[in-house]
């Protein structure tokens, strides 16, 4: 039990990444039980909620409803086999929904283009093969796919026994929400506001993602300094109540990562060329896409502000000072 008023638990299921968990939370109400996020699609996430089902002695008819915050797989993952072991549905954001469509269903068109994106950002050809591919084999993390009901910003949803306003917090996700209660002011955050680690902001190739991710989470970031929250209760990590120190903490985080970028890319430099020297040496290749990615939401947000400006040159863009 991790907050009692509300009927809240915390489910940490294990992760086979650096990041080696995801807090999952199950909510107890006089009907019934209510999940929030799931877990990646494997055997261990499979255990762990077993687990805690019997520990409770939670039926599958006693689940009422799955709540997802976005479309990463360590979220959505599992959702789809407790759907088909309890009957419950499961909800999301309706811009993560048409991700889910889009990036795990759909026919490798996301590797292509994340290919395309990250040659023309000077990342070497092999290097791309084995990053891409580390996105491929998340795919089978996802299954069996869930059916969606999805979810409106600003929408009143009901778990537990309590009522949640679903926030719209895009940025580490095009349609990441949150859900929160107002009454004990208690954030179910997701990866949107995390204590130990900054929520990885990622530039998707632009079939229909948001072009500046980074201005989208920085403004989502601000907007829940209003909520007056008291605690939050994130997806990776332990539940915080300093939240406004938290919110400021990340706000300089990322401002002295935009400088530093920015430095990086002086006269010209391709975002691959930035990574390498932003980030550490020895990252797997699932990590290098990460860092990549976010090497390029940094690049593009500074162009918007018109601190960079892109130079092509036999298909690749260099970023420099303007
Ligand atoms: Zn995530």
């Amino acid at each position: 039990m991790i907050y009692e008023p509300l009927g809240i638990y915390k489910v940490k299921l294990p992760l086979p990444f650096r990041l080696n968990h995801v807090n999952c939370h199950a909510i107890k109400g006089s009907q019934g039980w209510w999940l929030v996020d799931a877990g990646l699609s494997r055997e261990a996430t499979l255990n762990g909620w077993m687990q805690f089902f019997e520990e409770h002695n939670i039926k599958p008819s006693d689940i009422k409803g799955i709540y997802l915050t976005h479309f990463h797989p360590d979220h959505y993952g599992c959702s789809g086999w407790l759907q088909n072991y309890s009957g419950a549905p499961v909800y999301i954001g309706q811009i993560d929904a048409d991700r889910i469509d889009r990036y795990w269903k759909g026919e490798n068109n996301l590797l292509n283009s994340l290919d395309t994106l990250f040659r023309e950002n000077g990342m070497p050809g092999n290097v791309v093969k084995e990053t891409v591919d580390s996105v491929n084999n998340l795919i089978r993390f996802t299954s069996p796919h869930a059916e969606l009901t999805t979810l409106q910003a600003g929408q009143v949803v009901t778990i537990g026994d309590f009522k949640y306003q679903v926030i719209l917090t895009p940025g580490h996700t095009d349609g990441h929400i949150c859900y929160y209660n107002r009454e004990h002011g208690v954030l179910l955050s997701g990866d949107h506001l995390l204590p130990e680690i900054s929520s990885n902001i990622s530039l998707w190739p632009q079939t229909g993602a948001d072009p500046n991710p980074l201005d989208n989470f920085l403004c989502a970031l601000d907007s829940i300094r209003s909520l007056k929250c008291k605690l939050v209760l994130p997806a990776h990590g332990k539940p915080f109540s300093t939240i406004e120190e938290r919110i400021s903490e990340l706000e300089d985080h990322h401002q002295a990562r935009l400088q530093e970028i920015k430095a990086c890319a002086g006269g010209g430099a391709t975002a691959y060329q930035v990574c390498k020297q932003v980030f550490r040496q020895d990252l797997s290749f699932h990590e290098l896409r990460f860092a990549m990615a976010e090497t390029l939401a940094h690049l593009v947000y500074l162009m918007y502000n018109g601190e960079l400006e892109v130079v092509q040159k036999e298909g690749v863009s260099s970023f420099r000072i303007v």
